[in-house]
């Protein structure tokens, strides 16, 4: 039995208060009741030391949106593993699809990153999906492969299992349009599988994968019934503390 976990990225989103705000609240709610799901906040770098602080005697976990591939250096603007490491951080999300187009970051600099977030001991929210485009070329499956297998080069077999994936079909993510629970549970059947070639059968059965776009409340808890969906990567409904601690619910 894999461990249900929902992360909330807060994309670009909450200032110093409003941190405040949307924490305490969480933290309010989650402490009438003895979650079993893992749940993660990944708020932009300037609420990362905040937040640090406010998750403390929580059982909350940090993580971050972005990181860089290279260890330190003239990157001006960037932030390092180990400055993430620093804060308190323990996940970082890699691949983005907002990263992937605005950003042009491609297969292998998310590779890059991967190695990087390990090397200091983060843990990488690998995220992979396809676009409408490529969805209706019939090609999900060959994007979805190409992009596990270039992010995940050189990455060993004890090293995989610090990685989460999140599938998030591009054309889902803050659109409303949520894939149906068979859509998302057939990709997320092929990434075990994929998982299960390039790695084994053990890894296949223990590594997480995660579904997000346009996960709510009202549809979390049939998508999270799914065989293959360990919980849910959360955009805009992780704004809003009530409706993520309904979707925290629903993986219970
Ligand atoms: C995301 O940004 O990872 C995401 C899934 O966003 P939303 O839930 O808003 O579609």
């Amino acid at each position: 039995m894999r461990q249900k976990f929902v992360a909330g990225n807060w994309k670009m989103h909450k200032d110093k208060s409003e941190t405040i705000e949307l924490i305490s609240s969480l933290k309010n709610k989650l402490s009438n009741f003895s979650v079993i799901t893992e749940v993660a906040i990944c708020p932009p770098f300037t609420s990362l030391e905040l937040a640090s602080e406010l998750i403390k005697n929580s059982t909350l976990k940090l993580g971050a949106q972005n990181v860089h591939s290279e260890p330190e250096g003239a990157y001006t603007g960037e932030i390092s593993a180990k400055m993430l490491k620093s804060f308190g951080v323990e996940y970082v999300i890699i691949g983005h699809s907002e990263r992937r187009t605005y950003f042009n970051e491609s297969n292998e600099f998310i590779n890059k990153k991967i190695k990087r977030a390990i090397e200091f001991d983060l843990r990488p929210i690998f995220c992979v999906g396809e676009t409408l485009n490529e969805r209706e070329a019939g090609k999900t499956f060959s994007v979805v492969e190409e992009q596990l297998i270039l992010g995940l080069q050189g990455i060993s077999e004890s090293d995989l299992l610090k990685i989460v994936i999140a599938y998030e079909p591009v054309w889902a993510i803050g659109t409303g349009k949520t894939a149906t629970p068979l859509q998302a549970q057939e990709v997320h059947f092929f990434i075990r599988e994929k998982i299960k070639s390039i790695y084994d059968t053990k890894s296949s059965e223990k590594i997480k994968i995660l579904y997000g776009g346009s996960v709510k409340p009202e549809n979390a808890r049939d998508l999270f019934l799914q065989p293959d969906i360990d919980g849910g990567l959360i955009g805009g409904a992780c704004l809003n503390p009530d409706s993520f601690f309904k979707i925290i619910l629903s993986a219970e």
